[in-house]
């Protein structure tokens, strides 16, 4: 047994569960228990639905919170309006860990938002989303991903007016900005357009008032955020795999620079000024979003497979057998067989069970993560000359690793094929990357990476090719990672 709190009209209420979680076992759902340690990782997922059908919103919440999974383990929160009064519970771990049927039928209400959260914080209860203030026009919660370049300077400004933080977090300084700002407009979607004023980076964020769904999505478009359908009532999704997840069908991408209004079942849009210059980070088609989803018009998979298609006509190779690392190089090593002719076969096994408590920042333990996690398979690599697809190279640790159990397993060459451009430069964004000294494509050239790593060939997709993988898409991209140039200056400070 172990002690929850739920937080309803600002009461503490202890409730006392047990770890059945709604009878699923912890690696039930569409994500495993395990990340990567060698990847750039996100930083959370969002979710929103007002209903006018009567739909039971936090279990819906809930389902989408799974399919956003992939986006942030560290915590989990999902906040209903009841009648008025928003009520919310959330804490450190994953979904399934977080909730349980019987903290669901406490979260009873018309609206709801949810949020899974990504921090470097591990294990810091403050940093859960949503986060629910009250303020002088009544009570909002927040679920909000992203990070802004001028938090600092923002934060100064209302420190010195006397404003006090529980966090360093984002949102609570948006929140905290509405608050103002509202006082002096005429209801809050003004507010927060003075808001989008003041902040700058990327951001995505769902805000619940007591009778409002409200979505916005930076100027840039850095960050994704989409609208669904469920019967009559509007959903808001990082991706859509999670309108998906709760039998919704997208209806489109929330546009750079825009507000989406939602009450009661009527939607309106108030589109901020924007550069014109949109910048989704080429990230969620590399690696962040879900295969599944589709991102500003274009799909996850297909922009993998394309990817995989691209390396093969830009950096063919003889070989016998294609290989992905699991599970990010999949597609794109499919796309690289059906491309160059060479069969696509398992090397790699990876361990789904091992859990996010077992990694440890570390050069040494991040070796011994490896090596729990993946293991090659013998039998279909032994005596071949392989070509293992990944989609990109961040430390190189997790590569160097698995090219050694292919040489130990008897593969006779190892040729790697990174489906993105190399990675030689920090996100503002969001992104959580190591620092440049240790992002090896920074400090390295290409061929003192591949005798590093002990292969016999390295090559990357060119980011010319790689920006024609999202086939469709109707948006620009944030390259930033590859070519050190930021869609807004990253050094802004006010
Ligand atoms: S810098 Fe890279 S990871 Fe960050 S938003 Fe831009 S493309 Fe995405």
């Amino acid at each position: 047994m172990q002690e929850k709190v739920v937080m309803m009209d600002n009461t503490l209420k202890t409730l006392r569960h047990t770890n059945k979680l709604n009878d699923m076992p912890a690696s039930a759902g569409p994500f495993d228990g395990t990340f990567d340690v060698d990847k750039p990782r996100d930083a959370c997922g969002i979710f929103g639905i007002l209903s006018c059908d009567n739909h039971d919103v936090a279990q819906l919440t809930y389902y989408a919170l799974f399919a956003l999974q992939h986006r942030g383990q560290e915590g989990a929160g999902i906040a209903v309006n009841d009648s008025g009064t928003i009520i919310y519970y959330k804490d450190t771990g994953l979904v399934p860990e977080v909730f349980n049927s019987t903290i669901l039928e406490h979260l009873k209400g018309r609206a709801a938002i949810g949020h899974v959260l990504y921090t470097t914080d591990i294990g810091n209860r403050e940093n859960v989303q949503p986060i629910v203030v009250k303020y002088k026009s009544g009570q909002m919660a927040m679920s909000y991903n992203g990070n802004l370049i001028n938090t600092p300077v923002l934060r100064q400004k209302l420190e010195e007016k006397g404003a006090i933080f529980q966090t360093n977090n984002d949102p609570e300084l948006i929140a905290s900005l509405i608050s103002i700002y509202r006082i002096t407009s005429n209801d809050i979607e003004e507010a927060i357009v003075k808001v989008m004023e003041d902040i700058k980076g990327a951001y995505s964020f769902v805000l619940m008032t007591q009778n409002k769904l409200i979505a916005v999505r930076d100027p840039f478009g850095i960050k994704p955020l989409c609208l669904g359908k469920l019967d009559n009532s509007y959903i808001v999704a990082s991706e859509s795999s999670a309108i998906d997840a709760v039998g919704g069908k997208l209806l489109r991408d929330i546009n750079p620079g825009e507000i989406v209004v939602i009450q009661e079942n009527e939607l309106r849009s108030i589109q901020t000024e924007v550069s014109g210059k949109t910048a989704l980070c080429i990230f969620e088609f590399v690696y962040t979003a879900r295969q599944d989803s589709y991102i500003d018009g274009a799909s996850v998979y297909q922009a993998r497979l394309e990817a995989g298609k691209l390396l093969a006509i830009e950096y063919p190779v003889d070989a016998d057998l294609v290989i992905g690392a699991p599970d990010s190089g999949l597609i794109a090593a499919l796309g690289f067989s059906r491309q160059s002719g060479i069969p696509y076969g398992s090397g790699l096994i990876k361990n789904r069970y091992v859990g996010r408590t077992f990694i440890k920042p570390g050069q040494s333990q991040r070796e011994m993560a490896v090596r729990i996690k993946f293991n090659a398979i013998k039998s279909e690599i032994e005596g071949k000359r392989i070509v293992m697809v990944d989609d990109s190279i961040v430390r190189g640790t997790t590569t160097k690793s698995i090219v050694h159990m292919l040489k130990q397993a008897g593969a006779k060459e190892v040729h790697i094929r990174i489906s993105s451009a190399p990675y030689r430069f920090p996100c503002y964004f969001g992104i959580d990357t190591p620092s440049s000294e240790h992002l090896v494509a920074s400090t390295y050239t290409k061929d003192e990476i591949r005798d590093m790593l002990g292969a016999d060939s390295l090559e990357y997709l060119s980011l010319e090719e790689l920006l024609k993988t999202p086939i469709g898409a109707k948006c620009g991209f944030c390259c930033g990672c590859f070519t050190g140039k930021y869609p807004m200056d990253v050094r802004c400070e006010g």
